[in-house]
């Protein structure tokens, strides 16, 4: 089925899943696998597509991002009753629960999800059991013109992911955030030589400075102007006073939204980050709305963490729906 959408069926779907990354397939595989009818519309805008390069991911260590999800749709798209669509969902509305149970959902949860077809893909409407949002984030980087440029070859932001690569370079943190600090401790693992730019947000307190400073790495908390380079190398942090601090890659603490806009009015709660809260079984605020991935705290932010995530909050969602069917709640254990 690759290169064309399998066509979305009249009978209701079991778990509409909202992104097509790595929390996304590894979700929707458990739960084919667990004989479940399962849409996942993806839009096709995964937050790791400015690198060519992914770390860390047990027995693909260094594949490309994009192959990872290609094997990943081929084995979801394996099973009979997978469908995958390059769809971006618009709107995910709660039916009243006799609307629910007409639709054939015995507890009387249930959720019509539409979606705008891309790519020639046809426009998406069903109804589904659960709903499971593996959506990612979306990434807002420092207002540097030049950033995007070296953003995914010089400059990263996961350090777990690329960290090993930079290690004894000239490096920079930027970042205008408050957990800078724990970021800077986790690079200089790599390299002694960071300098951290607060682009002159407040966010380093003097007794951070102080413990940083006693490792060796210094806060600059003066305005960045820009990021500066040789063609595709990058070499150096311009202060806004025009000072050229060299420096050849590093890390950038992007600020991050959770894209959950088809939600509308729902109101869903976020942390104090806008990242989507969730139970101990991956359940937002709203019932049968579940979350997964990037989207949810704690993270690390990491492939095998969203697909490793992916398949525990699966076999939640699938207990949750045999619970549903008997009547007796969600409580799994
Ligand atoms: C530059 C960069 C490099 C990275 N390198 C590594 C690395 O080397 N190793 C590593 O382990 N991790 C790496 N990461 C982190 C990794 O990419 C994420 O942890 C991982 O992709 C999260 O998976 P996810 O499924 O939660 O979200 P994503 O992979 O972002 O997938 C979410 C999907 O949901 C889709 N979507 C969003 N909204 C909608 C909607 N309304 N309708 C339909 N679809 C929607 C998006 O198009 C996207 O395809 C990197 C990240 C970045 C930014």
């Amino acid at each position: 089925m690759r290169g064309q959408d399998r066509a979305l069926p009249e009978a209701p779907i079991g778990v509409a899943v909202i992104g097509g990354g790595p929390a996304g397939l590894s979700a929707g595989l458990q739960l084919v696998r667990a004989n479940r009818r399962i849409a996942i519309l993806d839009s096709n805008r995964p937050r790791h597509s400015a690198t060519l390069r992914s770390h860390g991911f047990l027995t693909r260590d260094g594949a490309p991002p994009l192959e990872l999800r290609r094997l990943g749709r081929e084995e979801f798209e394996s099973y009979p009753s997978a469908i995958y669509a390059q769809a971006v969902v618009r709107e995910v509305v709660p039916l009243a629960p006799e609307e629910a149970r007409a639709a054939g959902f015995p507890d009387g949860i249930g959720f019509r999800v539409r979606g705008t077809g891309i790519r020639g893909s046809a426009d998406a409407e069903f109804t589904a059991r659960r709903v499971l949002i593996a959506a990612g984030l979306t990434e807002e980087l420092p207002a540097l013109p030049m950033i995007r440029a070296y953003y995914g070859t010089a400059l990263h932001s996961c350090v777990e992911c690329d960290g090993f690569e930079k290690s004894a370079a000239p490096l920079a943190l930027i970042g205008e955030t408050s957990d800078v600090f724990a970021r800077a401790l986790l690079i200089s693992r790599f390299s002694s030589d960071l300098i951290v730019f607060t682009n002159g947000a407040d966010t380093v307190t003097p007794e951070q400075e102080r413990q940083l400073a006693s490792i060796g790495i210094r806060v600059e908390r003066r305005p960045i102007d820009d990021i500066v380079g040789d063609r595709a190398e990058m070499t150096g942090v311009r202060l806004a006073d025009g000072e050229v601090i060299p420096r050849v890659g590093g890390f950038v603490r992007p600020r991050w939204h959770a894209p959950v806009e088809f939600l509308g009015e729902l109101g869903i709660e976020r942390d104090g980050w806008g990242l989507v809260v969730v139970d101990e079984r991956g359940e937002t605020s709203i019932r049968g709305v579940y979350a997964v991935g990037d989207i949810v705290p704690p993270g690390p932010q990491q492939l095998i963490i969203a697909a490793g995530e992916g398949a525990r909050v699966a076999a939640k969602l699938n207990m949750d729906m045999i619970r549903g069917a008997l009547g007796v709640g969600v409580v799994d254990e």
